[in-house]
Order: structure tokens, then C-alpha cells, then sequence
């Protein structure tokens, strides 16, 4: 049997982790894997409660990689740049997920056609930028990327394969159209608002069925994931006063609006 490889499992309780594992071993035909991924950390109590089981499942070591959102959004962050120094001091390998930060640019804003007709002038798509944005940091040892079809695949191919790197002046714009477009944005750090609204909503996680549901047009996907959340974050998420979560919120989001969208289309 071929061996190694990596898996990801959405989080379930520790007492179902082996049977997780053991699921990807048999989808991969392998009998190792070099990388076990959890999805969707959200704080440190979750990650000791996983810690117990690893030690079980693997005797040497604990974490050796790291899957994370990175992207042109939230790179530039004091603290993103302090923790991915740190992880690769760890030696830890880093891989960036969500690398397009929310959809590809649309040109309906000038700000928005303007940065569109830059990249494409220098030979390569927002999309493709944004991918060179993360691999140009030396840090980051690879991309997860979703690819739905060949043209994706394409894509991505071919930025890689391009070794043109981004200008100085291409990163800085980036930066610029980030903060102009910051409260667009969830950065999936659930545990600021869920603790916000005294943990009621899980509001990340709301907010994740939508964009499954409306960027990446997959309904069936945004609706299992939905009917599996708390009852009282499928029956009541727009009686909970989201003030305080809006206030603690890093990018600004406007939650209460988000849930009021999410609320039929998910339902
Ligand atoms: S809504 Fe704000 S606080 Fe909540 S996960 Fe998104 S960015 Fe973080």
C-alpha cells in the first residue's frame, strides 16, 4: 500500500477522532498519512482537548503543520507577521488556505477596475496576484486552493509556473484596496464575536454557510452545514443583539446584516 499523504477532518468530538482518521486513510489507500489537519481551531482549549488523542495517535512531537487563512487581506497584519515568524522559527510548515480572500475582484467599483486592469496589463489576473502575493513569502511552504474545474486548475498552474514576481508597487496596492475593502471581509476569527453575543451564535460559522451558499454557489453544502449548527443559531440568529459583536469585531464587519441575509437562504 502507497503511504503518506495528507487528510482533513471537520471537528468532531475526540471520541470520534480515530474513526476520522481511520476514514482518510482508506479514501487515500494508505496507511500513513505525513499530515492529520483539523478544521476550524478557534481557541487553545480546543486545541489541548485534541492534544490528548494526538499523543495517542502519534508518539513523537505534536504540531507540524499549520493550515491557515492567509492572504493579500490579512498578511500585512503586525500580529499575522509576528505568528508566521514564529511558526517558522518552530520550524512548523505553513499552509495558506483562503488565499483569495473572498472572491476575485469585481469591477464595479473604480477602485476595484482599476486594480483589475493593473494586474492584467502586467500579464496575469487578480486572482493569479493574489496566489504570487502568498507564495512570494518564503514562509509559507504551500497553497491549499480549491480547484472546481480544469480552467481553475489552469489558473493556478499557470501562476506558478510564471516566476515574474510582483512588483513592490503590486504588494503596496494590494495593501491599499485591503483596507478599502476591509469591512467586506470575515477573517474567521469566530471565538472574538461568539464570545461576544455570550457564545449564543457561533457568528463564523453562520457567516461560512453563507459565503459556501453565495460566492461559492454550493447550496447543498451551505444547508447541511447549517442544519448541523445549534438550534438557536438556525431559529433565532436575528434576535441576538450583535452590538458588542460589532464593536470587538478587527475588520468592522456588519454582523447583524450578515445574519439577517443568511437567515432565509440558509433556513
Ligand atoms: S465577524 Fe468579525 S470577529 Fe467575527 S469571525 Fe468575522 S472578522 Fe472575526
Amino acid at each position: 500500500m502507497p503511504g503518506g499523504g495528507v487528510t482533513k477532518f471537520r471537528t468532531c468530538p475526540p471520541d470520534q477522532l480515530s474513526d476520522a482518521l481511520e476514514k482518510g486513510l482508506k479514501r487515500l489507500c494508505t496507511d500513513y498519512v505525513d499530515a492529520f489537519s483539523t478544521h476550524g481551531i478557534s481557541d487553545f482549549k480546543q486545541i489541548e482537548r485534541l492534544r490528548g488523542w494526538a499523543d495517542q495517535a502519534k508518539k513523537s512531537g505534536w504540531i507540524d503543520t499549520v493550515m491557515f487563512t492567509y492572504n493579500f487581506r490579512l498578511m500585512n497584519a503586525p500580529k499575522m507577521k509576528a505568528a508566521v515568524d514564529a511558526c517558522a522559527q518552530a520550524g512548523i510548515g505553513l499552509t495558506s488556505f483562503k488565499t483569495q480572500a473572498g472572491g476575485p475582484v469585481k469591477a464595479d467599483s473604480e477602485a476595484e477596475f482599476k486594480l483589475l486592469q493593473k494586474f492584467l496589463e502586467r500579464g496575469f489576473t487578480d486572482k493569479q496576484a493574489k496566489l504570487k502575493a502568498v507564495w512570494e513569502n518564503p514562509s509559507i511552504a504551500s497553497i491549499c486552493s480549491q480547484m472546481p474545474s480544469l480552467a481553475f486548475l489552469s489558473a493556478n498552474v499557470a501562476a506558478a509556473r510564471d516566476l515574474k514576481s510582483l512588483a513592490k508597487n503590486d504588494g503596496d496596492c494590494l495593501e491599499r484596496f485591503a483596507a478599502q475593502i476591509r469591512t467586506g471581509y470575515c477573517a474567521g476569527c469566530g471565538r472574538i464575536c461568539q464570545a461576544a453575543v455570550g457564545g449564543k451564535i457561533p457568528v463564523n460559522d453562520v457567516r461560512r454557510c453563507l459565503m459556501y451558499y453565495k460566492d461559492y454557489g454550493d447550496r447543498e453544502l451551505a444547508c447541511d452545514l447549517f442544519s448541523g449548527l445549534p438550534a438557536v443559531a438556525r431559529q433565532q440568529p436575528t434576535e441576538v443583539d450583535y452590538a458588542m459583536a460589532e464593536k470587538a469585531c478587527p475588520q468592522g464587519v456588519a454582523i447583524a446584516r450578515l445574519m439577517v441575509e443568511a437567515s432565509p437562504l440558509l433556513a
